[in-house]
């Protein structure tokens, strides 16, 4: 399929996981590609997996300034902007009670504060009839114990998908989200919990999919694409879970 032929896509989080699957199945379908994150070394790897002119930023989606800097950038190297897979994300978990001040900052600042003026400041550089993608999870309408800054991170961004939307409708820019389910991504493995700790909890989580099985970063990516594409031309602030099941069933 060539659905994203021609196309400038921009990918936050786009040197690991859900994004850099989404940024080799931007390019396959035709688009040209940039990507951001924080990580120098993550991002030089991604380069070379990406390959085909994928442009990288470094850049910290909570810092303003860097999100200006990436557009600038991409705007110089690659045009206007038709995709915008807001993607870059953590996940630190805790219960209510022993979340720290630092813990909820530092979610809130990447998850939604990094996010939305990732959109915000995206405005000036997007062309009409562009399709923004906001990565949220199914933990946004899930109650999971030990979970909660970061699903409440997620249940604003699901938020921002809907009233983005409704704003941007004349332009022509669709905003949807996708909310995937367990992924087997490097995020577990920064949550900073012990390993044993994620283990045994991903295993109680997969339990609760129906499919019994994690999802592969390239599941969420085909989703991606449908949205990015001409094929949800009529389809503007839903948000599509790809989860195995575990958020409808
Ligand atoms: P990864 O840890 O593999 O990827 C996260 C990406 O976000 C990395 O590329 C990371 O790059 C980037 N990132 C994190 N913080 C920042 C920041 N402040 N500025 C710029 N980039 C940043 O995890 P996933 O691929 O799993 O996660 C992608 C998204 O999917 C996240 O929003 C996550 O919440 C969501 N999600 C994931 C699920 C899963 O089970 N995997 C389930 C539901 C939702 P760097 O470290 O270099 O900055």
């Amino acid at each position: 399929m060539n659905r994203l032929a021609g196309k400038v896509a921009v990918i936050t989080g786009g040197n690991s996981g859900i994004g850099l699957a989404t940024a080799k199945r931007f390019q396959a379908e035709g688009a040209k590609v940039a990507i951001a994150g924080r990580s120098k070394q993550t991002l030089d790897e991604a380069v070379k997996t990406i390959g085909n002119g994928v442009v990288a930023v470094q850049a910290d989606v909570s810092k303003l300034a860097d999100v200006d800097k990436l557009y600038a950038e991409v705007s110089r190297r690659l045009g206007k902007i038709d995709i915008l897979f807001v993607n870059a994300g953590i996940a630190k978990f805790a219960p209510l009670a022993d979340t720290s001040e630092s813990l909820y900052d530092e979610q809130f600042d990447t998850n939604i504060k990094g996010a939305y003026f990732t959109v915000q400041k995206a405005l000036p550089f997007l062309n009409d009839g562009a399709s923004i993608i906001l990565n949220t999870s199914v933990a946004d309408s899930t109650g999971n114990a030990g979970t909660s800054a970061y699903s409440s991170t997620k249940a604003a961004l699901r938020s921002l998908a809907r009233t983005a939307a409704a704003e941007l409708a004349a332009r022509g820019i669709r905003v949807n989200a996708v909310a995937p389910g367990p992924i087997a991504t490097p995020i577990f493995g920064r949550t900073g919990l012990p390993k044993e700790t994620i283990d045994q909890w991903a295993s109680e989580l997969v339990a609760k999919v129906p499919m019994k099985r994690f999802g592969q970063p390239e599941e969420v990516a085909g989703a991606v694409a449908f949205l990015a594409s001409q094929d949800a031309s009529y389809i503007t602030g839903v948000e599509i879970n790809v989860d195995g099941g575990v958020g409808q069933l």
